[in-house]
């Protein structure tokens, strides 16, 4: 039977987003109005001719004269009282805070030739649609790990110093995404069907330090730029939400409560490093770290299943077999759940290279296999309390002999598993119900209670 060819490859009816634009001054502004239209226009907006069809509106000012700063301040007046969603940008730009004397709820203000900026701000307020038919890259972009979980950057760069570290001087300063930004990604990750987003960083907790903790405008409400803020949102998405490189800054106690709520993970992934007080300043590590020990108990008070993962460095320069023993009891009494640990590495250009006494190869090596053997006991100890217990699982791969998986207290790669039976049918990115049977120093092995 003749088909009709083209009836398979049209594309989907799609409801193109709408920009409306008011472009006022000089040609240097025309050009600048043209640039944003372009870019717009190549990621499939729609211009509207009027105000009533604009889904947003962008009024590109002048601010040359006191005249032409009277006629802009009419123009985003006019836009505010037709369309009420409106960016400003062009030369008036620089003068937001008269913008904003006189239209407090405008959506962004930017400066002139800062057209990636007012693209962003359109982002923000009304995001671009995707055409499976004409766009390359999925709306959720290309990423390298399994379908049902995925890293989300939060920012990039550290403000901290910490001498065995040269990541700041490879990556500057911290320059966080605005939250809309991550929230917006995290958004199309879920949609795709990630199941747990793992939130990354170099210093998770000093999220929007660098731009003071500025709001920016996610489905139609402002989410400033803060830690805490963006946890509770990232866990309304019905993904999992895990945070990685945490430091124990007090500000870190608001979100214990979102873990016991069920909102984010009860999962912190602290990079500690060490323990004893003398090695901690000169490594210079940032946190709270004096009362680290008082922190964690008055968390697992809170949050009674919270699980703790950190690293941790033997041998650094100067370390004492009395700093590597206090480290041991520090252990003894924190009950890290998850561990890893490394041996010091001088690595070119770091500050800790100059520090006197380094620690001797075997020294190093005889005090990792100490550590991890410490550790390994604890582990085993945490890990029995969960036996019996009905866990969710999120599983990862399935094979004949059953499925593996992860819990709460699992990150991908680095922590344990959860191997179930009873896995029939189940496929990777499922979550199911388990209750755990048996358990090692590393993982655990349960049953297939029920789907979720
Ligand atoms: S080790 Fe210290 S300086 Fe390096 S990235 Fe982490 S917090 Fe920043």
């Amino acid at each position: 039977m003749h088909q009709d060819a083209t009836s398979s490859i049209d594309p989907p009816p799609v409801d193109p987003p709408t920009v409306g634009l008011v472009s006022l001054g000089c040609p240097k502004a025309l050009v600048d109005s043209e640039r944003i239209v372009t870019k717009l226009r190549a990621e499939g907006y729609r211009l509207s001719p009027d105000y009533a069809g604009a889904d947003v509106v962008i009024v590109n000012t002048c601010g040359f004269l006191d005249s032409a700063k009277a006629e802009s301040l009419d123009a985003i007046g006019e836009a505010m009282e037709e369309n009420g969603r409106v960016i400003v940008t062009g030369c008036m730009g620089v003068d937001e805070a008269a913008i904003r004397e006189n239209h407090p709820n405008v959506l962004a203000v930017t400066g002139p030739q800062q057209y990636e900026q007012v693209v962003e701000a359109v982002h923000e307020a009304v995001p671009p649609a995707h055409n499976p038919y004409l766009d390359l890259v999925p709306p959720q972009g290309l990423r390298l790990t399994p379908r049902h979980y995925a890293y989300l950057k939060i920012s990039e760069g550290c403000n901290n110093t910490c001498s065995f570290c040269i990541i700041p001087s490879m990556r500057g300063k911290l320059a966080s995404r605005p939250a809309a930004k991550v929230l917006y990604e995290a958004e199309r990750l879920v949609a795709a069907g990630v199941k747990e987003l793992l939130v990354i960083s170099q210093d998770t907790s000093a999220f929007g330090v660098d731009l003071k903790y500025a709001a920016s405008n996610w489905r139609g409400r402002e989410v400033p730029a803060r830690f805490v803020d963006l946890a509770r949102e990232l866990g309304s998405l019905g993904a999992w939400v895990r945070l990685h490189y945490v430091y124990p800054y007090p500000h870190v106690d608001k979100v214990i409560p979102l873990m016991s709520e069920g909102t984010v993970l009860p999962y912190l992934d602290i990079p500690f490093q060490h323990a004893s007080p003398r090695v901690l300043k000169a490594m210079r590590r940032p946190g709270n770290i004096e009362k680290t020990l008082d922190r964690i108990q008055a968390w697992r008070r809170d949050c009674p299943d919270l699980a703790i993962r950190s690293t941790f460095i033997t041998g650094f320069p100067g370390e004492t077999e009395e700093d590597f023993q206090f480290l041991l009891d520090w252990l003894t009494e924190a009950r890290i759940d998850r561990l890893g640990c490394f041996k010091y590495e001088p690595v070119a250009g770091a500050r800790a290279n100059e520090l006197p006494d380094p620690v001797p190869d075997p020294v190093k090596q005889e005090r990792w296999d100490r550590l991890m053997a410490h550790q390994q006991a604890i582990s085993a100890d945490r890990l029995r309390g969960r036996v019996g217990r009905t866990l969710e699982v999120l599983i990862d791969s399935v094979d004949d002999e059953g499925a593996i998986g992860r819990s709460y207290a699992d990150a991908p790669e680095i922590d344990g598993s959860v191997f179930v039976e009873a896995a029939d049918g189940l496929q990777p990115g499922d979550l199911v119900k388990a209750t755990i049977t048996e358990s090692s120093e590393y993982d655990l092995w349960g049953e297939v209670e029920s789907r979720l």
